[in-house]
């Protein structure tokens, strides 16, 4: 039940994706009088497009010596890509570039294995603890994801990752082609070996399944304002007033949640943060006439392919632009290539293509945590590829801080502060 509201602290929510829901929802649990804004409304962010996979096995951070290389060339490269960088943008991007390089060092990269590793144990905890156990099994169920090969040698090379993965306590199967055939019997015959994480989440709606997390926060009795948040300004008496659609809201706790769009309000609120960009595209092939049973990642295509309901789904691609760059959609129909020579039969009518921004800080990690400058300004965002699967334990650490209660784990990694940046104002 509601507290009467004249008693409660508001909170305002800037964004209503998968995090910004979530965070809703812990804030009105909590007591607060909460309010969230977003243009598109509830869960249409960049979830909407994705592959619905709650991940347990996403430990190393991209920032290692092989992701430098591997940006270093796309940085190079003119070439279309899974990996590629907006040539035009490039001076921009060179000290988000440098910090990505930085981060790369043994500690850092060390230091955020560990902590992705922890998250993501809590990732399908926290979402349960908000929805209640029935309404979370009613979306995602445990199905698992599967990275397949086409050669034992290509299986092989990845042996390290494998390894990594079990020492940071990652649960995972490797299997030969009699078990893939059982488990995935719409695969082609050119996957040899695979590697199983059994413990993945996955939720054939995402829009569905954000919309239900948010629906927590109404039933509670906060409500969503359908426009843009232009500005966030702290106030002398430690409040804030936030104007949106040229109307002015008052809120005592103001969360930043609006994936990409996010970095903007840190710069503006003196927290800046080396974040860029990272988009990805989507073809959803309605009539498909493939039944996948779970995820799974094609390795040599670097692409994955999930069964959604709205039709079989393909996603790649990481390019690192300024949001206001206009989508190349060749990248989906790059997609469709590589879905039709995989699947002899998949039936392309109707398909539909999609992209999508991510939202990626340098060191791989988001950004959770209140401002050093302003109390009771809180940041949830940066969740790269993993914002589905981290959408929970940035609603509840959220939430404990805004009620200086102990949070499920520590903050310290997410602070805000953590790279040393000049503030703009
Ligand atoms: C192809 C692809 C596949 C992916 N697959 C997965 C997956 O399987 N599992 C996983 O965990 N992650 C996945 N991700 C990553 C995941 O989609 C993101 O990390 C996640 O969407 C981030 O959630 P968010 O709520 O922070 O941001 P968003 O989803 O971007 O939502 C931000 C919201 O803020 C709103 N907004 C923006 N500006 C304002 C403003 N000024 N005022 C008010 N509102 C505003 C936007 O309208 C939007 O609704 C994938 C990403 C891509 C691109």
């Amino acid at each position: 039940m509601s507290a009467p509201k004249t008693s409660r602290k508001k909170a305002i929510v800037v964004g209503a994706g998968a995090v910004g829901a979530s965070s809703a929802a812990y804030l009105q649990r909590d007591g607060f009088d909460v309010t969230m804004f977003d243009p598109d409304g509830m869960g249409r962010g960049c979830g909407e497009g994705t592959v619905g996979i709650f991940a347990t096995n996403i430990i190393a951070p991209a920032s290692s010596e092989g992701g430098v290389k591997a940006m270093l060339a796309a940085a190079k490269s003119d070439k279309l890509d899974t990996l590629m960088v907006n040539k035009p943008h490039l001076p921009d991007f060179l000290p988000w570039l440098a910090s990505f390089v930085s981060a790369s060092g043994p500690q850092t990269f060390e230091a955020g294995k560990k902590v992705l590793q922890e998250a993501q144990s809590l990732a399908v905890s926290t979402v349960r603890d908000i929805m209640g156990g029935a309404a979370f099994d009613a979306h995602a169920e445990e199905r698992g994801w599967m990275f397949a090969y086409e050669s034992e040698e290509a299986f092989q090379a990845a042996q390290g990752d494998r390894d990594l993965r079990k020492r940071h306590g990652v649960v995972l199967e490797e299997i030969g082609e009699a078990e893939i055939r059982e488990l995935e019997p719409d695969l082609p015959s050119i996957f040899k070996r695979a590697t199983l994480f059994p413990r993945a989440y996955h939720t054939a709606d995402v829009r569905k399944m954000v919309s239900a997390i948010g629906d927590v926060a109404l039933r509670g009795g906060a409500t969503l304002q359908q426009r843009a948040v232009d500005a966030v300004q702290c106030l002398s008496d430690g409040s804030f007033s936030v104007t949106a659609g040229g109307e002015t809201f008052a809120a005592d706790v103001v969360v930043i949640a609006a994936g990409p769009h996010s970095s903007k309000f840190a710069d503006d609120l003196g927290s800046p943060i080396p974040h860029s960009a990272e988009r990805g595209y989507g073809v959803t092939f309605p009539k498909a006439a493939i039944k996948l049973n779970r995820p799974v990642t094609f390795t040599k295509q670097k692409m994955v392919a999930a069964p959604m309901a709205a039709g079989l789904h393909l996603i790649s691609t990481g390019e690192f632009a300024p949001l206001e760059t206009a989508p190349d959609y060749r990248h989906t129909d790059n997609l469709t290539a590589a879905g039709s020579s995989i699947f002899a039969g998949l039936n392309t009518e109707g398909a539909s293509r999609w992209s999508g921004w991510r939202s990626t800080v340098t060191d791989g990690l988001p950004v959770i945590g209140e401002s050093p400058r302003h109390k009771g300004l809180m940041f949830a965002f940066g969740h790269s590829h993993l914002g589905l699967t981290l959408a929970g334990l940035s609603g509840s650490l959220i939430s404990a801080l805004a009620m200086g209660r102990k949070p499920v784990m520590d903050v310290a990694p997410f602070r805000v502060d953590r790279f040393s940046l000049v503030p703009k104002v």
